[in-house]
């Protein structure tokens, strides 16, 4: 994907060349649920549940969190990702 995009900026209200960023995660949250959950594996306690891709578990792509930033009122809105298991941004 390119950096740079063609998009509707809606504080230009029109079309603008944007500056796509990535957003990165943040630090997740130390004890959730399936957190918990692993460290009563690695106890040995409880059993070990089944191991497939999709049910239950995470999914093996993740949405992409992306930022748009509008190079002439210099403001940032994001989009709704998509999904990719590889995700490049690309000069040009
Ligand atoms: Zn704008």
């Amino acid at each position: 994907m390119p950096k740079l995009v063609k998009a509707h900026c809606p504080f230009c209200n029109k079309h603008t060349p944007q500056n796509v960023e990535r957003v990165r995660k943040g630090r997740e949250s130390s004890m959730t649920h399936i957190k918990r959950q692993r460290l009563l594996r690695a106890n040995g306690i409880g059993n070990q549940g089944k191991f497939s891709k999709v049910p239950g578990g995470d999914k093996p792509t993740k949405r992409l969190n992306l930022r748009y930033r509008c190079t002439a009122c210099k403001k940032a809105h994001n989009r709704a990702g998509f999904r990719a298991g590889k995700f490049d941004l690309v000069e040009g």
